[in-house]
């Protein structure tokens, strides 16, 4: 049976993803559309959803999982803003509003990109049927989000759990790329890290290369640390570095090694998992928090 069909955007800092969808298999249109000033991309975006809703009739939700930090407190002043980001013109930007006016009082949700993921993955893939789970997305950056009891976890923030504290490892000396933190988990075990640690980008690094033992030294606590926080029974990891196929074990390795059979940890390869909607996982997260 299909699901409401949702105007679904994943909107990233290079790139938006529009969709109108009722759900995996039913993607009835779908744009994907540089992120350049918001003007000109909100702009855009609502050009793609008249031209399509003309042909495949209205939607019946709008929902939107976006890069942060994000206002996601329904009642704020700034709900619907993206509000903090470096990344130009974008600061304290109202990406909600204008495209919630452009479809005229349809119900609207208004996530962070990595809390759509999640979402997707509960509904649809990885983590359906479990009460907790967790995601981390490793790109650009690291972003991080948690479903407790069934619900995403979030009020006027959101889980920042990309910027958590790690332990260094005894043979990195790399002080890190965060911005604000220098060595936090994003600074030590991003893309940009992994690039300038070695002087490469990351896709070019071969299998046996020594940042791979270093990166899965961080994922690893980036998992056990959230696993010491709240009981989650599927912990994903998703986004560019993940498509290294060698990690995923090694993290695994790395998390048995850490807990060192103080939790009563479940076999680390049905905790630790890619995504099973792989780089679907944000829009059809949209599509599944615009349904309900
Ligand atoms: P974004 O975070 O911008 O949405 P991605 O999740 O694709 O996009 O992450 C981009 C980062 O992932 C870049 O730093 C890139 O170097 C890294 N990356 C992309 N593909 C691979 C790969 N096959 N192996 C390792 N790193 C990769
Ligand atoms: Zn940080």
């Amino acid at each position: 049976m299909s699901g409401k069909m949702v105007a679904a955007v994943e909107s990233g800092g290079t790139k938006m993803v529009a969709a109108l969808s009722r759900g995996p298999g039913e993607i009835i249109a779908h744009e994907k559309i540089p992120t350049t000033t918001p003007k000109e991309t909100i702009y855009r975006l609502v050009e793609f959803f008249d031209r399509e809703q003309s042909v495949h009739g209205k939607a019946e939700a709008l929902a939107i999982g976006t890069f942060g930090p994000a206002d996601l407190e329904v009642g704020s002043a700034t709900y619907g803003f993206i509000t903090s980001t470096p990344k130009p013109d974008w600061s304290q930007t109202d990406l909600l509003g204008p495209l919630r006016e452009a479809f005229g009082g349809i119900p609207v949700v208004f996530e962070t990109d990595v809390n759509a993921a999640l979402f997707g993955e509960a509904t649809w893939g990885a983590a359906k049927g479990f009460k907790h789970s967790a995601y981390f997305t490793v790109g650009t950056g690291i972003g991080g989000s948690l479903i407790v009891d069934g619900s995403l976890v979030h009020g006027s923030g959101h889980p920042e759990m990309g910027h958590m504290r790690v332990t260094k490892h005894p043979n990195d000396n790399f002080g890190g790329v965060c911005s604000f933190h220098g060595d936090c988990l994003e600074g030590l075990a991003s893309g940009p890290a992994i690039e300038k640690r070695w002087g490469k980008k990351a896709e070019e690094l071969p299998a046996d290369h020594p940042a791979w033992v270093l990166e899965a030294y961080y994922l690893a606590q980036a998992c056990v640390n959230v696993l010491t926080i709240t009981p989650v029974e599927k912990i994903i990891l998703g986004g560019g570095v993940m498509h290294q196929e060698q990690l995923l074990a090694m993290v695994r390795q790395e998390v048995i090694r850490l807990v060192n059979g103080y939790l009563k940890l479940q076999d680390a390869g049905e905790l630790v998992v890619l995504p099973q909607l792989g780089d679907h996982a944000g829009i059809l997260g949209c599509v599944a928090l615009g349904q309900i």
